[in-house]
């Protein structure tokens, strides 16, 4: 294997993340699953704006606006997106405005990211109910007015880019495993949009066919999300000059089915997750992502997918704020 701290040399990046992340051993969801092998990476535990998977992310994208001397940043989501927060945040740590394109309507319902937006007073622009297509279009031509009033901008859009995070992510956790004698076998993290993933399964093929990575769709089918996944595999291996010596194959399993009516909407078995991580460790997982992941991990377990002597570490990713949104699927009932 190629000399892992030598992979990003020429590539920019920033701090954001400022130590490792805790690889955590949860004795209680262990013993509750019969095992005593099942850790946590708490992507959760970081230090800036409650932390979570697009920091990593941001360390790559913002390196990239730094080094092309821009001043101004441009990202879009939906109200709720946990990546909207992130980006304005890193931005006011490393001074650089944001300016955040909604693909929703305004409106007053109480959302955690949305607060927390507000609390730092990020300029934020309501583009109403439109495609992601069409979000694409706008973005450019804001940019385009932001050049023609005399900014640098920088619009994030490369997600080839941002997934180089979770190629040191995967570096990162098995150095950990590694110096604490763990002998990991399995990865869960939840299927998205796919930068996070395609990154972390480039950097963790670097050590070979050992690890099995269980991807958890919260979103998209299979067919769909495997071809956004291979190209950006690609891409990764293009950016960074080499091709780890496995492939997404060789390591990856996709299941859709914990995904349950759709993106955002829970499950019987996500919320039981939520209540499950809480009851047992104190660990809290919100439900559009995470909680969707655990109940996949729980079940796979339960019917012993997962042999119980195996060791399995299943990323918390953070999204936090989300959870305070989502009380309402807890009330009594539910
Ligand atoms: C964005 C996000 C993900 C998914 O990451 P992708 O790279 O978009 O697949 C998972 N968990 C949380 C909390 C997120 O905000």
């Amino acid at each position: 294997m190629r000399r892992i701290t030598m992979i990003f040399s020429g590539i920019p990046r920033i701090a954001l993340v400022e130590k490792e992340t805790p690889l955590q051993f949860v004795p209680n969801l262990s013993r509750t699953f019969d095992r005593d092998n099942i850790y946590i990476k708490r992507e959760d535990m970081m230090s800036i704006a409650m932390g979570g998977n697009k920091l990593r992310s941001l360390e790559f994208w913002l390196g990239e606006a730094k080094a092309r001397g821009c001043d101004v940043v441009i990202t879009a989501g939906m109200r709720q997106s946990n990546h909207c927060r992130l980006t304005a945040a890193a931005c006011k740590k490393i001074g650089l405005d944001c300016v955040i394109l909604h693909n929703s309507e305004e409106d007053d319902d109480f959302d955690g990211n949305t607060f927390l937006n507000d609390l730092m007073g990020v300029k934020r622009i309501f583009l109403g109910n439109i495609s992601e297509e069409e979000r694409g279009i706008m973005q450019r031509n804001y940019r385009d007015k932001l050049i023609s009033d005399g900014r640098n901008p920088y619009l994030i859009d490369d997600y080839a880019v941002g997934a180089l995070g979770y190629v040191s992510c995967a570096v990162e956790l098995m150095q950990q495993a590694a110096s604490s004698h763990i002998d990991l076998r399995h990865v869960f993290i939840s299927a998205s949009a796919g930068p996070t993933e395609a990154g972390l399964l480039f950097g963790l093929a670097l050590f070979g066919p050992r690890i099995k990575v269980h991807l958890i769709s919260v979103e998209y089918e299979r067919e769909y999300y495997m071809s956004v996944l291979r190209k950006l595999f690609d891409e990764i291996g293009k950016k960074l000059g080499f091709m780890p010596p496995v492939g997404i194959d060789d390591i990856a399993v996709f299941y859709e089915d914990y995904l349950g009516e759709g993106y955002g909407i829970p499950t019987p078995q996500s919320l039981d997750a939520v209540r499950i991580m809480a009851e047992n460790e104190a660990i809290m997982i919100e439900t559009t992502y995470n909680a969707k992941t655990y109940a996949g991990m729980f079940d796979l377990m339960r019917r012993g997918i997962v042999p119980r002597e195996e060791a399995v570490c299943c990323f918390l990713t953070g999204g936090t704020p989300h959870l305070f949104t989502a009380y309402k699927s807890f009330r009594k009932g539910n």
